[in-house]
């Protein structure tokens, strides 16, 4: 039977930048993933300064950044009320606010700095049972048997190891469905705009200086009649929706969909067992914070485990739910409470929400705590 210290399943950006963090001349490390290639996201999401710092750290950064679109404002507004919100890199003393990335550039630059790891790689392995034997795990796979000391979850949300595990978590459906698109347009900047508009969140990110992506988070009942409009229908639909002006867009990709759901396990580690990222916790794109709390898991359990000359998972699995376990939940709780604020149909409700946001935005205090949060992940 084949033995790795530590055994990752996944290699999506969580699984490969946490191989790529850890101390491989030391430790015997072995990837798998079910697919039988590397499938790179093509989706284009925003990076905070940390996940910036971090992929600086394991010298990926150089070779993504040439496709990286930095952003200097954020504008959020309401199509009702008079609900409006900006934050803006000036107020932070810093140049930008973040990037905007390709998903699957971070991916690919990760997974081709392995070759110069010893690190083993088991594609087409699902895996489908995880057994605790003493001091070892053992987990069967579609193709293998492959024990291990650590074993840790990158596998996204419908997390084997998570439900192999048994590990319980906390899970519901947001009732909305993402359409992601990229488009060609004649007046970009360097902002981010997201309305709350009557089917659901909509966002337009800059991604280049010619192209932005659209993430639009639209609730279940329209989703599937927004799916089936036509390029132009579509477009104007975003026009009507959308309230501001955006210049002539045109589609530079293929819609895709993705249902949103909320997910929260209830501990991150246990019994030898770590869980990263989406396969710990998942929350609304609306803030764009997924992908960078699930760097801050990787930053936070590599730091543990390279620090610890024994593999003592015990005192690692201690401290990693000590650290994580609060900032997700924080994280949760005010993405929660901002979806259900904007969706209330309450005008009371409403009323208060734009008082919020109207008294948030002028208040230099209260914004800088939103966006420590933002970056602090
Ligand atoms: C529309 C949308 C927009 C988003 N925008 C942002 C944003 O702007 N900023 C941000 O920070 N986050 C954003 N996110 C969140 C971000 O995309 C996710 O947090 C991130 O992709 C999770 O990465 P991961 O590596 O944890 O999981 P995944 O990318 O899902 O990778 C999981 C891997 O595990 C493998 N796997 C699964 N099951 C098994 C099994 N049984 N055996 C072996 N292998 C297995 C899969 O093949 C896959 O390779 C967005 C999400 C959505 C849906």
């Amino acid at each position: 039977m084949k033995h790795h210290d530590i055994l990752i399943v996944g290699s999506g950006v969580i699984g490969t930048t946490l191989a790529n963090s850890l101390k491989s001349d030391d430790l015997s490390i072995g990837i798998i993933d079910s697919v039988a290639s590397p499938k790179f996201s093509k989706r284009h999401l925003s990076i905070n300064s940390n996940s910036l710092n971090f992929l600086k750290k394991l010298d990926l950064w150089h070779l993504i950044k040439p496709n990286a679109f930095p952003y200097e404002t954020i504008k959020v507004w309401d199509q009702e009320g008079s609900g409006f919100i900006e934050f803006n890199s000036k107020d932070t003393e810093r140049e930008n606010l973040g990037h905007i990335v390709c998903e699957g550039d971070i991916q690919k630059f990760a997974l081709s700095a392995l070759d110069e790891k010893q690190i083993s790689f088991y594609w087409e392995n699902n895996l489908e049972e995880v057994k605790k034997e003493s001091s070892e795990i053992i987990c069967r796979t579609s193709e293998d048997i492959i024990s291990c000391s650590i074993l840790i979850g990158c596998d996204g949300i419908s997390s084997s190891v998570r439900n192999l595990a048994k590990f319980k978590s906390r899970s519901w459906s947001y009732n909305q469905t993402a359409i992601v698109a990229n488009f060609k347009s004649n007046q970009i900047d360097s902002t981010i705009k997201q309305t709350f508009t009557k089917v659901g969140p909509l966002a337009l990110l800059p991604i280049n200086k010619e192209e932005l992506t659209m993430i639009w988070s639209i609730d279940d009942e329209y989703a599937f009649e927004f799916l089936q409009k036509g390029e132009e229908e579509f477009i104007q639909s975003i026009y009507s929706h959308f309230g501001e002006e955006i210049g002539d867009l045109s589609f530079s990709s293929v819609r895709q969909s993705f249902p949103l759901n909320h997910l929260s396990s209830k501990t991150f580690a246990k019994n030898g067992v770590f869980l990263l990222g989406d396969a710990a916790h998942q929350i609304h794109p609306l803030a764009g914070l997924g992908l960078n709390a699930g760097i801050g898991d990787v930053i936070c359990l590599s730091e543990l485990i390279n620090a610890e000359s024994s593999l003592d998972f015990d005192k690692i699995a201690k401290a990693y739910n000590r650290k994580r376990i609060p900032i997700n939940l924080a994280l949760a709780a005010s993405m929660e409470a901002f979806k259900r604020g904007f969706e209330n149909k309450n005008i009371w409700v409403r009323l208060l929400r734009n008082t919020a946001f109207k008294v948030a935005n002028d208040i230099a205090p209260l914004k800088k705590r939103f966006m420590q949060l933002a970056t602090e992940l």
